[in-house]
């Protein structure tokens, strides 16, 4: 290997001497694509690779590296379209004796790349010269591992004859080149220019096939990603002394923390250690078995040594894939530690406090959809998946339990405290107290924003929805999957409400973490932030989460799902089915003092933190029952005829609900709903705020379409305000807003903001007009839209942007230019969505509110919007 080094430093001191007799160079020849790894090469990740752009940052840092070539994606793109490079200048930099290896050097290595061949350059003349300097065992197992790799991976032979040979490699060697032979009808090629040519074009040509292109960009690399080759001397790792090979980082993957984590392997190569089951040994001293570091003191010391330099000027934890020949170490490789979210977590924080990397940076270095990783359970990665179906992962994490059908059969599991996962056709506001029951919640139609995703993001519960092909036999208690697999109520499931992933039986989770490392991390993460996070949150538990996750107040409080309580929902029926106003009164003052309560209990939770309150807003059939028990239960209850109950819920009932008698509309029609909630919310105000800072509460009119509709609820809350006031004889203000979530609300918000304080968009209900879609049917064919690019994707889940978000902006802009200092937000499930906020923050919006549990990765989505701005500013007068 020395004639290598001496080439690198030859190469280096030529290129600092003398631009101008760059071409005199020795080592860079005919093609400047194909470039001697040196500490001055002109190598980059975007034309080479990630892999050769690392090796060179390795022999920067002086580190042992062996000597490599590093053939860029022009090359590579060359040699796959039929070029043969020149084998004399392959060749030139190493030793002529020297076996050699090829990798893979994708611009991202996480596209991957075809497996690297070890040993080229081994022939029966490399094999007999081997047998006498290592002995003929390892010269024989160098041999044939070239030969295997080279007739499955080149010549394309079937791998069950090479894998298949005598374990003895001596008897393994002569079997393999016999099959060659017999499959080729030529003998294994001996020279080792041709085998290097051969082993790069079928790399090459591996990479351009359509599989790997498929499964590349399936992790995000253009279609015309390149592929750089590298070229690599091999310390062998076989032979006489102590020669082996192994992989050392200095973290754990699962968890981040500081570890010797590896394995080393006498007599091995490549990353055989890690296949080495007993014979391989820990790297550190450890009580389960012996230890590289007892084998050979000296060498684990320095790898250790290389290992943490790499991570300082690297700046990042890295894994070495070491050699050790004759006890001197050699490394081949670096690359990124994989890790779980976790783990990317903790080393981002622990680089950072190391001052490695700045706080920012560590920011930036989280994706903020991998923290639902950390925030809720999750299927073991490790274990195999045994997928029933799929559907819309639309609430993360992951839930294992019985199944059940009903609401009912979900309370009564819960009872006997038996996990269970409710599986419904779709949910609707009957079914809360059995999704709160259940642990996880599945539904055959639906999409992202339908009542099961919004609930069950809601109550932080794994939700998997427009699970469309199953068949769902609700008589015989059963379901049915593609292929024809039954499961029963009652049998085990799991759902993966990250992925949309329906499995059988209980499948092993890993729990969620509160790890302090992610805690740091979001304190960094707020003290860059520039756009406000607040939750959507309607009960005293999601308020307490939205505490917890650092919300700043509540954007939205669906206060019908406090109706929704059993001893609620009699009264409430009652009020719905009362004949005269009187009647109606009557019932909603049984309702006041439990409205009250409720929000007392929610301001005392956010503690001054603003409460932004949405009056009721659901049809008024939705809290009646739809079958025949359900009805003649209510007749019951409210000692009536069942023949009167059922007219009068055929009645109430609307051929489009959603757009029928909802929101401000029954706020206009029936006033004494909105009355008593604004009763109830300003009586709570002033028993709050007797014992804490004054509570400002935040009233929201749904569904707004006119400006007129907000003059009437306006001045009858304004009314309410007046009495309450007088009666308690105590002051307090509040602040009145507008839900736009109508598109005529959105292009009239000039004429509706000088009565308001604040706008907030409900992009459920806008996204649903404005494409005039269903957010309850959208899964039916969301898919097919998608994959057909008819929707770049789910509006429901991503915000359109173009349309719906033109509608946005006209508003703010319309909205503003009347009432300057107008409050602007979104409260639609888009809140929590990385890409919609960027556009609320670009559109100047003072606040994203969205479920508890997504807080922290608006948090972090928010402050990496801020980092990114701040550095496009920052860069900008150098640019210009
Ligand atoms: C909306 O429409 O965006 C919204 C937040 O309200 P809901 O989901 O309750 O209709
Ligand atoms: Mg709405």
């Amino acid at each position: 290997m020395g004639r290598c080094y001496a080439l690198r430093r030859l190469h280096d001191r030529i290129l600092a001497f003398a631009d101008t007799k760059r071409n005199d160079a020795a080592v860079q020849k005919k093609d400047p694509d194909i470039t001697l790894i040196t500490a001055e090469a002109p190598i980059a990740a975007t034309t080479h690779g990630g892999r050769a752009k690392c090796l060179q940052r390795l022999v920067r840092l002086d580190l042992p590296v062996p000597c490599t070539l590093a053939l860029s994606f022009q090359t590579v793109r060359r040699i796959a379209a039929g070029d043969r490079p020149d084998p004399a200048q392959l060749l030139s930099p190493f030793d002529h004796d020297a076996i050699l290896c090829v990798r893979p050097s994708s611009e991202d290595p996480d596209w991957g790349g075809p497996g690297a061949v070890l040993n080229i350059g081994m022939n029966d003349a490399r094999y007999v010269e081997f047998s006498e300097r290592i002995g003929k065992t390892a010269a024989a197992a160098l041999y044939l591992r070239f030969v295997q790799s080279f007739a499955v991976h080149v010549a394309r032979l079937d791998p069950d004859v090479f894998d298949d040979v005598d374990p003895d490699p001596v008897k393994g060697l002569k079997q393999a080149l016999a099959a060659y032979e017999e499959e080729t009808e030529e003998e294994f090629p001996q020279e080792p220019a041709a085998q290097l040519t051969e082993v790069l074009r079928s790399m090459a040509r591996a990479w351009e096939g359509t599989s790997a292109r498929l499964l590349r960009q399936a992790k995000g690399a253009p279609a015309n990603a390149g592929l750089g080759l590298v070229v690599q001397e091999m310390a062998l790792g076989l032979g006489e002394g102590e020669c082996g090979s192994g992989v050392m980082q200095l973290v754990n993957t699962q968890t981040g923390a500081r570890q010797i984590t590896g394995r080393y392997l006498s007599q091995s190569q490549g990353r055989d250690a890690l296949q080495g089951g007993a014979d391989a040994l820990f790297l550190e001293r450890d009580p389960r078995g012996p230890s590289l570091e007892e084998l050979a003191p000296e060498a684990f010391a320095r790898l250790k040594a290389y290992t943490a330099l790499m991570r300082k000027r690297l700046r990042e934890e890295m894994q070495a894939e070491f050699t050790i020949e004759n006890g001197k170490v050699f490394l081949l490789d670096g690359v990124r530690v994989t890790r779980s979210a976790r783990a990317a977590i903790a080393i981002a924080v622990a680089l950072a406090e190391d001052g490695i990397i700045s706080r920012e940076e560590a920011l930036m270095r989280i994706e903020p959809r991998a923290l639902n990783e950390l925030l809720h359970r999750q299927v073991d990665p490790t274990v195999p998946r045994d997928r029933l179906g799929r559907g819309i992962g639309a609430s993360p994490g992951a839930a294992s339990g019985r199944i059940v059908f009903t609401s009912t059969e979900a309370q009564a599991s819960a009872a006997r405290g038996e996990p269970c996962v409710l599986v419904r056709r779709e949910t609707s506001s009957e079914d809360i107290r059995g999704m709160h029951a259940a642990v996880g919640v599945m539904t055959h139609r639906g999409g992202m924003t339908s009542h099961a995703a919004v609930i069950g993001r809601g109550l932080g519960k794994p939700c998997v929805v427009g699970v469309t092909d199953i068949q769902i036999d609700m008589r015989r208690e059963q379901l049915v999957f593609p292929g024809g697999r039954v499961l029963k109520a009652g049998d085990s499931i799991t759902i993966d409400g990250t992925s949309g992933d329906v499995l059988a039986g209980d499948t092993p989770l890993l729990e969620a973490t509160r790890d302090p490392a992610l805690a740091t991390l979001m304190s960094w993460a707020d003290a860059v932030r520039d756009i406000a996070v607040r939750a959507n949150a309607d009960t005293p538990a999601d308020a307490g989460v939205a505490r917890t996750f650092k919300a700043e107040g509540i954007g939205l409080c669906r206060t019908e799902h406090m109706f929704f309580e059993s001893d609620r929902l009699t009264v409430m029926r009652e009020m719905i089915f009362a004949d005269t106003g009187e009647d109606r009164a009557a019932a909603l003052e049984r309702l006041l003092p439990m409205q009250r309560a409720d929000f007392i209990d929610l301001f005392r939770i956010m503690q001054g933190q603003p409460v932004c309150i949405r009056l009721f807003d659901p049809p008024l059939h939705e809290f009646l029952p739809s079958d025949r028990s359900g009805l003649r239960e209510l007749a019951e209850a409210l000692d009536l005829p069942l023949s009167d109950v059922t007219r009068r819920v055929e009645t109430l009932g609307e051929y489009n609900p959603m757009l029928g008698l909802r929101g401000v509309r029954l706020g206009v029609t029936m006033p004494e709903i909105y009355e008593m909630q604004a009763r109830a919310i300003f009586e709570a105000t002033v028993d709050a705020s007797r014992e804490g800072a004054p509570v400002v509460p935040e009233i929201m009119i749904p569904l707004v379409s006119a400006r007129r509709e907000v003059e009437l609820v306006k001045t009858r809350i304004d009314a309410v305000a007046a009495a309450v006031r007088n009666e308690t004889g105590q002051e307090f203000t509040y602040r009145l807003g507008v839900m736009v979530e109508t598109p005529r609300a959105a292009l009239r918000a000039g004429e509706i903001a000088p009565l308001v304080s604040f706008l907030s968009f409900g992009t459920n209900d806008l996204t649903q007009m404005t494409y005039g879609l269903s957010r309850d049917d959208a899964g039916r064919f969301m898919s097919a839209y998608v994959q057909q690019g008819v929707f770049p994707e789910d509006p429901f889940h991503r915000l359109d942007a173009d349309g719906v978000g033109e509608l946005l902006e006209i508003a703010a802009e319309r909205g503003r230019k009347a009432k300057p200092g107008l409050v602007l937000s979104i409260c639609g499930e888009h809140g929590g969505n990385p890409e919609s906020i960027a556009f609320c923050r670009e559109a100047g919006f003072d606040y994203v509110s969205c479920s508890p549990f997504r807080v922290p990765v608006a948090r972090l989505a928010a402050a990496q919007l801020a980092v990114k701005s701040k550095i496009t500013q920052d860069v900008d007068p150098i640019v210009r």
